[in-house]
């Protein structure tokens, strides 16, 4: 049997490796997200999409092709830091995000989860998050492979373009 459960809770997704983060710009917060809002390159920062309260960016270090990060702009670890518009924005996205995977990925499925502490498995336990992650149909032979492969910024932000393309 190889199915695979909440793949988010692998915490080396999105831990940043001190060699691969070149790409992004030097952190000053010390928080790769609140780095990306910061930041006036959104194609950089693989930012799909800025909303009032929230944003949708790709995992820089994804566990399949097309895994998103929605996060609010609060830095918060807690959920009820965030208010009623934050959170329903938080969910609106979420929806937006996997119409748009839909048309540019076709996935077959989705997995969506947060993790909250580090016990959690949260590798950015300081800023809450949402992972949505698309499957396909027997992607579990590849993903213990892709774990050890560098993902190419190039990839990432042609999947990012695509991504805001059909957006709107
Ligand atoms: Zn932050």
């Amino acid at each position: 049997m190889d199915r695979l459960y909440a793949p988010w809770r692998m915490a080396y997704i999105e831990q940043p490796q001190k060699d691969s983060r070149s790409a992004l710009p030097q952190s000053r917060t010390g928080c790769v997200f609140c780095d990306a809002v910061a930041s006036s390159d959104d194609l950089g920062s693989l930012i799909v999409h800025r909303g009032k309260a929230a944003f949708v960016l790709l995992n820089l270090f994804p566990y399949n092709s097309g895994h998103l990060l929605v996060v609010p702009y609060l830095h918060t670890a807690q959920l009820s830091d965030l208010d009623d518009d934050a959170s329903l924005e938080l969910w609106t996205l979420t929806k937006r995000a996997q119409k748009a995977l839909e048309s540019v990925m076709h996935p077959e499925g989705y997995n969506l989860g947060m993790n909250l502490g580090t016990v959690s498995g949260a590798g950015i336990a300081d800023h809450l998050h949402l992972h949505i992650v698309p499957r396909w149909n027997g992607d579990t032979n590849f993903m213990p492979v892709l774990a050890d492969i560098k993902v190419l910024p190039d990839a990432l932000e042609n999947t990012c373009r695509k991504l805001r393309a059909v957006w709107e």
